[in-house]
């Protein structure tokens, strides 16, 4: 036997565990949003759309489900041509996942390891500390600005030799702000091209640019929030995810993209679990992305409720951060679980951060109204 070869068990009783590698071992959980306690109650906890499937695409799950007993397109051809046309991208720069939480998983496990950086802002998408530690690599959290956007000098100034990966959430989960191009484009130009930056653009449809469409001038260096998949054809480490979950409504049947160069894509392709996209997800994306006048009016009514909830909460004195997404965000720091609480109560379950504050998802009228008399006997009780 020669030393380099691993010695044998010896005699000795086995250790009754499988080990684990440790940096499992104080891993966040991630956590779902409640689902409702009561008969007559809301769920404004996931972000998840109000509405059923769009039109023509139940039909299409449903016929999908006649061929349960095959495997699904191993690379989902044609939900990828069809983004591939819907973005003009070429289709060697996309690659689907079983929900963008899975290429962030993806992304990390191809560019970081252990004694590698991962720098993303905090708070932001809860799914940014887990795939760092599964991939063995170490979080540089960077605090969130007052305003609740992202630090983006104080994110650039993070990066260091170690760095291989920046998440950037866009607009932010949970604080609903949105990066316009001014900040961003400066922030991408600071980061080295060799670490890759993943713009999470989850809630991209939401997106409403006020200041650009009123024609009030933008704010100092602010402009309008741009879309990453204009930005990325420049940067060949910029990649880009999107979601059928949210705007799109199928959250259930998870399934997201990515738009990004080669090597990158080609790096998603190769980390995804084979078969992974179910043909009912795939079906139901393409049909999905064929119904975009349906998808647009109903994103132009969460549009509406979002300013309307928005207005409703400022009036009665709180504190909203102007959000470009599906949901609002209220720092309550250590109220927070009071608050979630009597949600709970009247019916309505939101997403609380013990300590930080409740993300309040934009849902059908009626919760939105559940919520807003809540919210308004708290503020008149505090
Ligand atoms: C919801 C969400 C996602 C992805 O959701 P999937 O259902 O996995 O596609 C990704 N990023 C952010 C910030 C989200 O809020």
């Amino acid at each position: 036997m020669t030393a380099s070869q691993p010695s044998r068990r010896s005699s000795q009783p086995a250790p009754r565990q499988v080990r684990l590698r440790a940096a499992l071992e104080d891993i966040p959980t991630y956590v779902p949003g409640r689902p409702p306690a009561h008969e007559v109650a809301y769920k404004l906890s996931s972000n998840e759309n109000p509405y059923p499937p769009l039109p023509g695409v139940l039909e299409t799950a449903v016929e999908a489900a006649g061929s349960l007993n095959r495997y699904p397109d191993l690379h989902c051809s044609r939900l990828l041509a069809e983004l591939a046309e819907h973005h003009r991208v070429p289709v060697g720069h996309l690659a689907a996942g079983t929900g963008s939480v899975a290429l962030t998983g993806q992304l990390a496990q191809s560019v970081a390891g252990p004694g590698d950086e991962v720098v993303y802002a905090w708070r932001s998408f809860e799914a940014y500390p887990i795939v760092t530690q599964v991939a063995g690599a170490t979080s540089v959290r960077v605090a969130l600005t007052a305003g609740e956007e992202h630090d983006l000098d104080a994110m650039a100034e993070a990066i260091t030799e170690r760095t291989r990966l920046v998440f950037v959430c866009s607009p932010n989960n949970p604080t609903g702000v949105a990066i316009r191009r001014g900040p961003l484009e400066r922030f991408l130009d600071r980061v080295p091209g060799d670490v890759l930056v993943v713009l999470d653009e989850a809630y991209r449809e939401f997106v409403r640019d006020e200041r650009s469409e009123t024609g009030v001038p933008p704010a100092e260096g602010g402009g309008s929030v741009p879309d990453g998949i204009e930005l990325y054809r420049e940067r060949p480490n910029l990649c880009v995810l999107r979601t059928f979950s949210k705007a799109y409504g199928l959250a259930g049947l998870r399934v997201g993209y990515a738009v990004a160069h080669e090597p990158v894509a080609a790096a998603l392709r190769k980390t995804a679990v084979p078969f992974g996209v179910s043909q009912i997800a795939q079906d139901a994306a393409v049909a999905s992305l064929r119904s975009e006048a349906a998808l647009m009016r109903r994103v132009a009514a969460l549009v509406e409720e979002r300013a309307r909830v928005a207005e409703a909460l400022a009036a009665q004195g709180w504190t909203v951060p102007e959000s470009q997404a599906n949901f609002v965000w209220l720092r309550l720091g250590e109220a927070t679980a009071d608050f979630a609480a009597a949600c709970e109560k009247a019916g309505v379950t939101v997403r609380p951060f013990p300590g930080d504050g409740v993300r309040i998802t934009i849902g059908e009228r009626e919760a939105n109204d559940l919520l807003l008399g809540v919210a308004a006997e708290f503020r008149r009780g505090r």
